[in-house]
């Protein structure tokens, strides 16, 4: 998300908005103002907090909002570059210059809100602490808050902001700990491990995405089920565990244990 704002940030702003939409009617999630409200408003830039990219215009008016979730993703098109026909959201500058929001699948979970500053501080406002930079001390705060287990807490928003489900399995990995591991029974050195996995990750991930690396060149434990571990070379395990599928080595992890799919192993029981 870090990447992808650096890169939006000088082309919105260089000419005002001169079409808002058409948005896809699961995309749009307000109606009041109307996505019109943006047309002949220039944008001052994009800020990012937690997963979510907002693009306040330069009148200090309106706050466009979006949320791409897991499978959305941001455009910019310049002016005469092809795009996609049917777009979940499309806002045209008056440069002829488009900023696109596609989803891939049908189902439409990338969002967008047109809000007063107001309403977007209100959005954004129970999220946790940015997790760049977070360091050992507040994170052994946070993770000594409340008894979850990691892979579950590193994607909680309103713990930390800023981790989704691919990047909690690259952490996780590099800081050799289980992604069913308890967030309160860390010792202090694995609570140190994972401050610097969070920041050593996040910022691999960032420089790669500033260089254009898709996700093959950028994960190397998501997604890559019986492939080698980077670190050991044993071939990747995985479970499904809350609607996610966790990715992991069992011999940096889990000292050799296989995890089991925990709603299975529950209606067994
Ligand atoms: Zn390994």
């Amino acid at each position: 998300m870090e990447a992808w704002r650096r890169a939006l940030d000088d082309p919105v702003r260089a000419f005002p908005v001169e079409k808002a939409g058409p948005a896809h009617v699961a995309t749009l999630k307000t109606f009041d103002p109307p996505l019109a409200a943006l047309e002949g408003r220039r944008f001052e830039g994009v800020e990012r907090r937690g997963k979510r990219l907002l693009f306040p215009t330069e009148d200090g008016e309106l706050v466009l909002l979006v949320h791409l979730m897991t499978a959305g993703r941001l455009r910019y098109l310049r002016p005469g570059e092809k795009g996609p026909k049917t777009p979940a959201f499309r806002l045209r500058f008056q440069d002829g210059a488009e900023l696109v929001l596609t989803e891939a699948g049908s189902k439409k979970r990338a969002g967008v809100w047109l809000l007063t500053p107001e309403l977007a501080e209100a959005e954004v406002a129970h999220l946790g602490p940015e997790a760049l930079g977070l360091g050992a001390e507040r994170l052994g705060e946070i993770l000594a808050a409340d008894s979850r287990r990691l892979h579950s807490l590193l994607r909680d928003q309103r713990a930390i902001a800023g981790i989704g489900r691919a990047w909690a399995n690259e952490i996780l990995h590099h800081a050799r700990l289980s992604p069913f591991a308890l967030s309160t029974q860390l010792e202090p050195d694995e609570v140190e491990r994972l401050a610097e996995a969070i920041d050593s990750e996040l910022a691999r991930g960032l420089e790669l995405r500033q260089r254009g690396a898709g996700d093959k060149q950028v994960y190397r434990v998501h997604n890559r089920l019986g492939e080698p571990c980077y670190l050991c070379g044993t071939p990747l395990a995985r479970v499904d565990y809350e609607e996610h599928t966790v990715y992991y080595c069992s011999r940096c992890q889990t000292g050799g244990r296989i995890l089991k799919d925990r709603r299975l192993s529950r209606l067994l029981k």
